[in-house]
C-alpha cells in the first residue's frame, strides 16, 4: 500500500519541467524486478565509441616509476531485503559484499557508488521526524522509488576498504535539500570522502565538487555528477550534473588537470540508459569532453548493467579511460544483466619524466547470488564457480585476457613480463554460427554440436539460412548430421578456424547452389 502510494507521487513527477526549463529527465525504472535488457551492439550504436577488442594494453604499462592501483564497483543499491539483512545480521551490509572485501582491500584506493541518501531521522521530502533505529521501518529507511539508509552503511563500507564515494546519482535527493545535508554530515563525522554533492549554503570555496584523495603517494582528484535527480529539483543547488553544467565540469577538470600537485582526474558520472549494455552519444560525447579537456579516466554508473570500455587517446596524446558504466555493485535486482558485474582495477604509475600514465587495466567479474535461505551477497565467480552463464556476459564485453584471478597477484600489466606470450585472439566465427562452442550458452541462440572439431554453433535449415546482418555469412550444407545445416562462408582456408576447411559445397534443399564454406577437415 504505501509502495504503490510512493510510486503514484513519483510517477506524477515524469517529464515535470525544471528550473531551466527544460523538460529535465524521466523517472528512474530502478525496480527490483524486470527483464528489459539491451544487449551490446557489437558494431556499436554510439558515433565515435570504439569497443575494445582483445587484450586492453596501454602503450605506456612498462615504464618504470611509482605506481598506484585503484579498485572501482558500481552502484550500492540496497534495496528493502538487503537493508533488511543488513538490520539482522552481524556483519551488517558488509554480510551484502564480505567474500569480495579482500578484494577491496587490496587497492589502494577504493571507490564506490552510494546509490541513495543515508540520512537518519530524514523521512519523505526531508522532514524530519525521529530516527528508528537501525530497522527498515519504510518511514526513514525505504526502498525504491525513494531510497534512504540507516548511516552505519558508512561505517561498513569504511571497514571494507571503500575511501571515496559519488553522492551525485539519481537518488541523491530522495530526502530533498535536508537528505544531502545530512548525508554529507554523516559522511564528514565518519571520514568517507565523497564527490558530487553538497551541503545547502555550500560554495565551490567552502566545499568544491571535487576531492582529493592521497594514497601510495599520489594525489588523485575525484569528480561526480549526475544526469538528473528522478524528478526532484535541486533548489539549493547542492548537485552536480553532467549535461546541464557541462561547461562547469569541463572547466573543474581542465584546472585540475592542469594543477602539478594532482596526478590523475578521475571522473565518475552517473548517466546512461537504464538496462542498455550500450553507452549513448552523450555519454560517449561528454566522455571524451572530459578526457581531452584533463581527466585520465571515466568511470560511469547507473544503467544498472554493465557497459563496455574503451581506450580513448586524446588529441594531445594522452592514453586515457573510459568505462561506461560498473552496472550495480549490490541490488536486490534478480535479471541476469542485472546480478552481474565487475570490479574494476587501474593501475597508475608516475614515469620518471614526471607524468602520469595508466599501465593497466583488469577485472574481477562478479554476481550478485541469492542463497537458498534468501539472503543476497555478491561474489567473485572465479573464487566459487558456478554462475557460468553470468560470467560469459562480463567476459563477452570484457575479453578473457583481462580478467583477474582474484588469487594471483595484483598485477595489472601481464605483458611487461619477459616470458610473456599474447593469448591466442578469438576467430572471427566465435560467438556466432561456424563458432567453437563446449555447448550452447556461447552460440548466440543458434546450437552447439558437440562431436563436430572444437564443437560447431549451428541452426538447421531446409535451403536458407535466416540473414544474420554484420555477421559472418552463412549457407545450408548437409553435415551429415541428418537434414541441413548453417556453416560459415570462407574465401580462404584461413577465414575456417583449426580443424575446418574452406570447400565448394552444393546447398542443402532449394534454390540449387553452391558456395565455398568451412566443413571438418578430413
Ligand atoms: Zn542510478
Amino acid at each position: 500500500m504505501a509502495r504503490s502510494a510512493a510510486l503514484f507521487v513519483v510517477w506524477g513527477l515524469v517529464g515535470c519541467v525544471a528550473d531551466d526549463g527544460m523538460i529535465e529527465e524521466t523517472v528512474s525504472l530502478d525496480d527490483e524486478e524486470g527483464d528489459a535488457y539491451d544487449p551490446l551492439d557489437p558494431l556499436g550504436k554510439a558515433d565515435g565509441f570504439v569497443p575494445v577488442d582483445g587484450p586492453l594494453v596501454f602503450e605506456g604499462a612498462c615504464a618504470p616509476g611509482d605506481r598506484v592501483t585503484i579498485a572501482a564497483v558500481g552502484d550500492v543499491l540496497l534495496h528493502g531485503a538487503l537493508q533488511r539483512q543488513a538490520f539482522s545480521v552481524s556483519p551488517r551490509y558488509r554480510s551484502l559484499w564480505l567474500g569480495v572485501e579482500d578484494l577491496l582491500q587490496r587497492a589502494d584506493i577504493t571507490y564506490a557508488n552510494l546509490e541513495g541518501p543515508t540520512a537518519d531521522g530524514v523521512a519523505a521530502g526531508g522532514r524530519s521526524v525521529s530516527d528508528p533505529g537501525p530497522t527498515f521501518d519504510n518511514v526513514v529507511y525505504t526502498s525504491y522509488p525513494a531510497f534512504n539508509y540507516h548511516p552505519t552503511l558508512i561505517d561498513d563500507l569504511l571497514t571494507s576498504g571503500v575511501d571515496i564515494v559519488s553522492t551525485a546519482n539519481n537518488h541523491g535527493l530522495d530526502r530533498a535539500a535536508p537528505g544531502v545535508d545530512r548525508t554529507v554530515d554523516n559522511l564528514d563525522a565518519r571520514g568517507l570522502p565523497l564527490t558530487g554533492t553538497r551541503k545547502s549554503g555550500d560554495t565551490e570555496s567552502t566545499r568544491p565538487w571535487f576531492t582529493l584523495t592521497r594514497a601510495a603517494d599520489f594525489q588523485i582528484a575525484w569528480l561526480a555528477c549526475t544526469y538528473a535527480t528522478n524528478g526532484i529539483t535541486d533548489r539549493n543547488g547542492q548537485v552536480l550534473f553532467c549535461y546541464r553544467d557541462a561547461d562547469r565540469l569541463e572547466a573543474i577538470v581542465r584546472e585540475l588537470g592542469a594543477r602539478a600537485d594532482i596526478d590523475a582526474v578521475i571522473v565518475t558520472p552517473h548517466w546512461g540508459l537504464e538496462y542498455s549494455a550500450n553507452p549513448d552519444v552523450r555519454e560517449v560525447d561528454m566522455a571524451h569532453r572530459l578526457l581531452d579537456a584533463g581527466a585520465l579516466a571515466i568511470i560511469g554508473s547507473h544503467p544498472h548493467v554493465l557497459q563496455p570500455w574503451e581506450l580513448h587517446t586524446t588529441p594531445d596524446g594522452r592514453e586515457t579511460f573510459a568505462l561506461y558504466s560498473l552496472g550495480n555493485f549490490v541490488s536486490g535486482q534478480t535479471h541476469l544483466p542485472r546480478r552481474s558485474t565487475l570490479l574494476l582495477y587501474l593501475g597508475l604509475t608516475r614515469t620518471s619524466a614526471g607524468s602520469v600514465v595508466i599501465h593497466g587495466a583488469r577485472y574481477v567479474p562478479l554476481h550478485m547470488t541469492t542463497n537458498t535461505d534468501g539472503s543476497k551477497m555478491v561474489e567473485a565467480i572465479d573464487r566459487v564457480g558456478g554462475d557460468a552463464d553470468s560470467r560469459e556476459l562480463t567476459v563477452a564485453m570484457f575479453g578473457s585476457y583481462n580478467v583477474y584471478p582474484p588469487g594471483a597477484p595484483l598485477v595489472l600489466d601481464p605483458q611487461c613480463d619477459p616470458g610473456w606470450e599474447p593469448p591466442s585472439p578469438p576467430h572471427p566465427h566465435d560467438g556466432w554460427i561456424g563458432g567453437s562452442c563446449v555447448d550452447d550458452r556461447a552460440c548466440g541462440g543458434t546450437t552447439c554440436v558437440v562431436e563436430l572439431p572444437g564443437g560447431l554453433c549451428t541452426e538447421p535449415c531446409t535451403g536458407t539460412c535466416a540473414d544474420r546482418a554484420g555477421r559472418a555469412l552463412t549457407f545450408c550444407v548437409d553435415l551429415g548430421l541428418g537434414g541441413g545445416h548453417c556453416v560459415a562462408q570462407c574465401t580462404t582456408d584461413a577465414e575456417c578456424r583449426t580443424g575446418w576447411v574452406c570447400r565448394a559445397r552444393e546447398r542443402f534443399g532449394e534454390p540449387p547452389a553452391s558456395r565455398l564454406v568451412c566443413v571438418p577437415a578430413g
